[in-house]
């Protein structure tokens, strides 16, 4: 009699996977259907085999006890040796090679070793080859039984193989799971040789479903608790599966660009519902157009959405899904609170076809198009100037600095109340052997990003010092020269040791140069800053704010900072055609006036406009208006033509 224990354990453990499975709702996708399905068609051949081992005890068998142990034998060999099957194609879908076997020959491929055996197990009752039930003594081997081991033993080495090849880019523990099938079934055999009464296959085999469980659908692992989303790793690790398998697929890239902001104003669980939302109204379009796609979030506010139908083109439903994204979130966007998207395809391997390249396209990508632009193609981004210089930024930081490839430029400030100039910002030029010109608007992040701002950084401080002892600028009615400092800079503690040593070193008096910082300098860095700004304020140094209007500005903070100027960001300039955008830039002025701060509006390039910030009681005039960046010697050109009438 045999020892069926072992199966009987086996159903609970098929019973929790399944309530696992559920619970979790780890029930879409393709990997997870089949998962689920593995486990129905297991329990169900444990329970039949279960069956027929009890039907088969106690003697003679009587005419409803042999139906009972025939049906459930049949049902045994056909489901048992069809898992071995599913969990091929299940190995497929959780490694993204179902792609490889899209195609129905492949797939008839695959199936036609188990169809043989179906067959020779549906026409058993013709031949009884496979096994035969007498009423006597109940279930027999029959001779063909070996054509089922060996086809069994051929999906199980395929598969093997299979994962052996996919170590590469399965974390350890996720591949051991996986191959714990294989591994489980090979020693339950080798048991049932030395020990043939203990029925452990069925029992190894849940654990086995265990272990990926546990180990490979792990959603607590995958989804991004704040939105309850598949997460930011989920999709790498998708990524890099496709990537390594070399999967063409379509990528596309929802970021909304004001995430930060709508998900302050609108709190933790609203800002949920609002993604929940548009990324229901997603998930129907992709229902209504039979498309198979898996959806990520990444914090503060990306989607990603990758396909595996290359032919898809969103952007003909684009409108309509922001428009039914609006209807089913009326109450959220009634509040004035709108998530504004970028979109972006990517089409992998055409466009990018390297994990790290399509992760920082997906970072990226708004910057690189106009502003206005809401759906845009890698294909075309990927051909732009930027983005070649975006990609190649770490040899083109590196050519420039080894071999001097930065210049600086000067643009003249104009004082209203003068009517002359009296300063001027000295901007930094990269001359790129390769690209040409490169804007400091790309290279400075960059650099800041790679730790190379600080010998940026020093250069330029050098250069404009050199600049200023060379030329009188006193004489040509200059009293300074505005020098950007960037947030890394501030952060340096030597930072007014180092310009000591500049005036030192030049003989230039600390009022000859104006530093510039930004509000996000300020809020980064504060403590030290405070520190630095304090001392180079002591040393006799005054101070602008850069950039003002763009980002969270705190008039508040503002009037507690040592700072004698503000520079009103261009954005506000631009904002001037609107009548809400004139009021704003009157109120500003209004507001620095009113705590005794000198402005500079920068970004004037008309005359018009210039006459408008007059007339608002604006201090100082920068922009393309009187004149671009200048280099030294045109720079100089330009002053004593404009001031002192030569030239
Ligand atoms: P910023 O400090 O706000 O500099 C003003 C930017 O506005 C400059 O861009 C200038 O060329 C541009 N600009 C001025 N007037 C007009 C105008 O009428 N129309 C238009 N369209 N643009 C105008 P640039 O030189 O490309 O510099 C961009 C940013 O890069 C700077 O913004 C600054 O943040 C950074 N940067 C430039 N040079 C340096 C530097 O030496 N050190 C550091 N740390 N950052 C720098
Ligand atoms: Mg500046
Ligand atoms: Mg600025």
């Amino acid at each position: 009699m045999n020892n069926i224990y072992f199966e009987i354990c086996a159903i609970p453990v098929y019973i929790i996977i399944m309530l696992t499975t559920f619970i979790r709702k780890t029930t879409k996708g393709l990997a997870n259907e089949l998962f689920v399905a593995l486990s129905g068609v297991s329990l169900i051949a444990t329970l039949t085999d279960i069956t027929s081992e009890m039907v088969c005890r106690g003697g003679m068998l009587d005419e409803t006890r042999y139906v009972v142990a025939n049906v459930s034998l049949y049902l045994y060999f056909l489901l048992r040796n069809g898992t071995v099957v599913l969990y091929l194609f299940f190995l497929f879908a959780i490694t993204r090679t179902s792609y490889l076997i899209h195609k129905m020959r492949l797939k008839v491929l695959i199936m036609a070793p188990y169809l043989v055996l179906a067959l020779s197990v549906l026409s058993n009752p013709l031949h009884h080859k496979i096994f035969y039930v007498t009423n006597e003594d109940g279930y027999h081997r029959g001779d063909w039984i070996l054509i089922l081991y060996v086809i069994s033993l051929l999906y199980v080495l395929v598969g093997t193989v299979y994962i052996a090849s996919c170590k590469r880019f399965l974390e350890m523990g996720k591949w051991l799971a996986l191959l714990s099938m294989y591994l489980l079934i090979f020693v339950s055999v080798i048991v049932q040789f030395f020990f043939s009464d203990m029925l452990v296959e069925m029992y190894a085999t849940s654990i086995a479903f265990l272990m990926v469980i546990l180990l490979v659908l792990r959603p607590e692992e995958i989804t991004d608790s704040s939105v309850g989303l598949p997460s930011w790793k989920a999709y790498q690790t998708e990524l890099k599966k496709i990537i390594v398998m070399k999967q063409p697929a379509q990528i596309t890239v929802i970021r909304f660009i004001n995430a930060n902001e709508i998900r302050t104003y609108l709190g933790e669980e609203r800002y949920r519902i609002y993604v929940v939302r548009i990324a229901d109204e997603i998930d129907q379009l992709c229902r209504k157009e039979r498309l198979s796609y898996e959806i990520f979030f990444e914090h503060p506010g990306s989607l990603y959405l990758i396909f595996d139908n290359l032919d898809f083109d969103l952007k003909p439903h684009l409108a309509g899904l922001i428009s039914s994204v609006k209807d089913k979130t009326k109450e959220i966007e009634n509040t004035g609170a709108k998530l504004v998207p970028r979109v972006c395809t990517i089409r992998v391997p055409e466009d990018l076809d390297n994990l790290d390249d399509i992760l920082h396209f997906g970072h990226e990508f708004f910057g690189l198009v106009p502003f206005e632009q809401t759906y845009s193609q890698a294909s075309d981004i990927v051909v732009s100037k930027n983005f070649k210089i975006e990609s190649d930024m770490d040899n083109i930081l590196s050519r420039a600095i080894m071999k001097r490839g930065f210049e600086m430029y000067y643009q003249p400030i104009y004082s209203i109340r003068d009517e002359r100039f009296v300063s001027a910002e000295a901007l930094i030029r990269l001359n790129d052997t390769k690209y040409g010109f490169v804007s400091p608007g790309l290279f400075i992040p960059a650099a800041e990003s790679r730790g190379l701002i600080l010998p940026i950084g020093d250069f330029v401080l050098e250069d404009v010092y050199q600049f200023i002892a060379e030329n009188d600028i006193e004489v040509l009615g200059l009293k300074y020269i505005e020098v950007n400092l960037s947030v890394v800079q501030c952060l340096q503690k030597d930072l007014p040791k180092k310009v000591k040593a500049l005036e030192e070193k030049y003989g230039v008096a600390p009022d000859k140069v104006n530093l510039e910082i930004t509000e996000t300098t300020y809020d980064t860095v504060g403590g030290v800053l405070d520190g630095n700004l304090k001392r180079l304020s002591n040393m006799g140094y005054i101070f602008s704010l850069d950039d003002y209007g763009t980002g969270y500005s705190n008039m508040q903070r503002v009037s507690k900072l040592p700072l004698k100027m503000i520079k009103i960001d261009k954005s506000l300039v631009d904002g001037m055609n609107t009548q809400d955008g004139m009021s704003i830039m009157r109120n500003t002025i209004h507001m620095m006036k009113d705590i005794r701060k000198e402005l500079i509006v920068e970004g004037v390039e008309t005359k018009e406009t210039f006459d408008q910030l007059k007339a608002m009681g604006c201090d100082y005039i920068q922009g393309y208006y009187f004149s671009k960046p200048l280099p030294a010697d045109q720079f100089l050109a330009f002053v004593k033509r404009e001031n002192l009438g030569i030239g």
